[in-house]
């Protein structure tokens, strides 16, 4: 178990909210035990989460992942809307006053490697290939099994549990947190192709198709994603080059939920643990990480108690901004989306718009991190 002066500590999940938990707390010189189902990160190939926002390279900067981040990341210039083809709206990032672009774009599992990469530095080793299996439901005396792949079990009470094991945590489930919200009937589709030259990644486009959207987001130098509300989207693409292959495939249906306190007793969730919704606006990833810098420093202060009041607002708005641009771009209704193709062109002669759309993108419109002078 990891040991602090007083407490130890387990982190139940290694995805990019457990890495950056259990490295935000090492960099302050608290140890923490992070154990994970998973056999490794994210698999390269899928990209997942693309967007790595401004607030989350104001957060990691401290860790040195940031500036790892940045070496390998590429920036967003144009954020593009058309309808059918033709452009409705193009909102530029350079505009945007800020230390960083609002959103730079890098393939999740790659993201996960920069965490990994600083934490083995502190000398943690995230223990792969370990279920947490729930022993008690005692939010005052957390009690676990872990079952490893060698087929060993053993029983842990630590003194701090935290759950950042994903949409279907484990965690949440035993210790009795509940997770309202609701799911979307449509389904989502998403493909990645890589293509034989360089392709141009500066730019975001959704492109309405009345109804339903098809996406155009970059992933690296030769690789784009789609995405799309229409099953049969991949025949509506119109690839910039000569296909070599579809690197990966998914499709999702979108929930909102989040859950009603982030901790009980003894025990905290943060990232998709405690909150799940619409990758429309690329923060499922960076409020995940964001929970975890929070979490980190609030049981560095001795103040962890304070962690679900302070975020459970933060979580509401990014919930509320998803659901808001999740239903922008799937309208249906033949007089909205006619009255939406009428109006977007407008707002590009309107400042305030943009500037509150990249300040949305650039994940800063939830509280700046007060451990940080000067942050946004
Ligand atoms: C197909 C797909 C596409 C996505 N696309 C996007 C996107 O475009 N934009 C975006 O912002 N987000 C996207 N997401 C969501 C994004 O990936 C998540 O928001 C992000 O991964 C959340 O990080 P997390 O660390 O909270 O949870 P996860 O990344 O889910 O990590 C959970 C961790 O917990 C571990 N775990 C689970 N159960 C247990 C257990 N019982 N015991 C121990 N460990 C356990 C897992 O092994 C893993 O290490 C996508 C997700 C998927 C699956």
């Amino acid at each position: 178990m990891g040991e602090t002066s007083e407490k130890s500590i387990l982190i139940a999940g290694a995805g990019p909210t457990g890495l950056a938990l259990a490295l935000e707390l090492a960099r302050r010189g608290i140890k923490s035990r992070l154990v994970a189902k998973a056999a490794g990160p994210a698999p390269l190939h899928e990209s997942r989460a693309l967007g790595v926002n401004a607030r989350t390279l104001t957060l990691l900067e401290a860790s040195g992942v940031s500036a790892l981040i940045l070496a390998k990341a590429r920036r967003l210039t144009k954020f593009k809307i058309a309808s059918s083809g033709k452009p409705l709206l193009t909102i530029e990032t350079e505009s945007f006053r800020s230390r960083y672009c609002p959103i730079q774009i890098l393939p999740q599992g790659q993201t996960e490697r920069f965490l990994l990469q600083r934490l083995l530095a502190f000398g943690i080793t995230p223990e792969w290939s370990a279920e947490l299996i729930p022993a008690s439901g005692d939010v005052q005396k957390p009690v676990v099994t872990l079952q490893h792949a060698d087929g060993r079990t053993e029983t842990v009470e630590p003194d701090l549990l935290i759950g950042t094991d994903g949409a279907h945590s484990a965690v949440r489930q035993a210790f009795g947190f509940t997770f309202p919200g609701n799911a979307l009937e449509s389904r989502f589709f998403l493909a990645d192709y890589r293509y034989a030259q360089p392709v141009d990644t500066g730019f975001i486009e959704m492109n309405f198709l009345n109804p339903g959207v098809l996406g155009r987001l970059p992933v690296n130098e030769d690789t784009l994603r789609y995405l799309s509300t229409d099953a049969d989207f991949e025949t509506r693409i119109e690839h910039p080059a000569m296909v070599l292959e579809r690197t990966w495939a998914s499709d999702f249906r979108i929930s909102f939920r989040h859950v009603e306190t982030m901790s009980r007793g003894k025990v905290y969730l943060a990232g998709d643990a405690a909150h799940v919704h619409s990758p429309a606006g690329a923060r499922g990833m960076n409020l995940g990480i964001e929970d975890a810098c929070w979490l980190a420093w609030l049981i560095a202060e001795r103040r962890e108690q304070d962690y679900s009041a302070l975020r459970l607002p933060a979580v509401r708005t990014v919930l509320k901004d998803t659901r808001r641009n999740t239903a922008f771009i799937t309208l249906k209704n033949p007089i909205l989306t006619r009255l939406r193709s009428l109006l977007l062109p407008l707002a590009n002669h309107v400042p305030l718009i943009s500037n509150a759309f990249l300040r949305n993108a650039a994940g800063q419109d939830t509280p700046p991190p007060p451990w940080i002078p000067g942050a946004q």
